[in-house]
């Protein structure tokens, strides 16, 4: 199973659009970050984890030609705003499934209206068929088994998915015991890190690296990283030696 890093970056992306940090300036490729996203692959399967602002190009970048389903983790618009640009999927394989929390499908629902239409449809529309993620309920896609991971982004409920030895969580910021005993034995963690400041609803580097301590994976990869955490290059030289920032178009083997 392959893991292709889609996009790292937190809601605004790096570069910021007008900044002048050094971050955002500089000319190492890992410090370019897209919104957050993830291809996970194998020969029977291909999922991609949130559909955000940036999915087109990340899409051309990876060369992802089939998508068995897209998995929403929460609604915010850096994980969702990109679902227009499922077209070119329709239109070779027919209706994309979407597996998201029930509060996720009606609000897409409410934002994307055209998508969910059943009458009067513009024939070149996206379609979707929606499939409720319940938590405690895992389900499969094209025979590969996918474990939802309950946990909280400040006050709202953000699923991560646990596929195998892989599991993938962003947008965390507490998570309850229960949900920690889903993640044992991992080989690979993704998790979110924003910066070195705390923050209100993402880990920051050291809520990161302690939840890491907690749930003792073979390797750990950063994402869901702020233009603030510093550059690429600097950030992972103090890291512990199985933790890595990940960065856009990085592809591991699981
Ligand atoms: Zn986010």
């Amino acid at each position: 199973m392959k893991v292709y890093f889609l996009g790292t970056g937190t809601s605004q992306g790096i570069p910021v659009i007008g900044s002048d940090d050094p971050v955002c300036h500089s000319a190492d490729p890992r410090d370019t970050r897209l919104r957050v996203s993830v291809w996970i692959h194998a020969d029977e399967f291909s999922l991609v984890i949130d559909c955000g602002p940036d999915f087109r190009q990340q899409m051309l970048a990876s060369r992802c030609r089939r998508i068995d389903a897209l998995l929403f983790t929460h609604e915010h618009a850096d994980h969702t705003a990109g679902i227009d640009d499922i077209r070119p999927f329709n239109f070779r394989q027919g209706n994309l499934p979407i597996f998201a929390h029930r509060r996720v499908l009606d609000n897409l629902k409410r934002r994307f209206d055209y998508v969910f239409e059943t009458e009067n449809r513009y024939p070149g529309a996206p379609s979707v068929k929606a499939v409720e993620v319940q938590n405690n309920r895992p389900f499969s896609v094209a025979g590969q088994e996918i474990i939802p991971i309950d946990v909280m982004h400040g006050n709202l409920q953000v699923f991560g998915y646990r596929i195998g030895d892989f599991a993938y969580l962003t947008d965390v910021k507490t998570i309850a015991r229960p949900e920690i005993e889903k993640l044992r034995n991992l080989k690979v963690l993704v998790v979110n890190a924003l910066r070195e400041e705390p923050h209100d609803t993402h880990f920051n580097l050291a809520e990161a690296l302690d939840f890491i301590e907690t749930i003792k994976p073979e390797r750990a990869y950063l994402t869901h990283i702020s233009h603030r955490m510093g550059f690429h290059a600097d950030v992972e030289k103090r890291l512990p030696a199985h933790v890595f920032l990940a960065y856009d178009n990085l592809e591991i083997t699981i």
